[in-house]
């Protein structure tokens, strides 16, 4: 029985993961922030990069919750 439950939590983690919502944000710049602040269209994330191009990385953990 807790095999079959595993697997299916092993199953709902890999979609969760694979999916390009969680996985790539969609960075768009925030002149209202400042200069190099970038907010995460997908998820909500903000963030401010020293070199003025968008992170690569999702920032979904880092979101404040809504
Ligand atoms: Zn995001």
């Amino acid at each position: 029985m807790f095999v079959i439950v595993g697997f299916i939590v092993a199953i709902v983690l890999i979609i969760v993961f694979s999916n390009p919502r969680m996985r790539g944000c969609r960075w768009r710049e925030d002149r209202r922030a400042g200069p190099g602040a970038y907010r995460c269209a997908a998820c909500g994330a903000t963030t401010v990069t020293p070199d003025g191009k968008p992170p690569r990385r999702c920032m979904a953990k880092d979101a404040p919750p809504r």
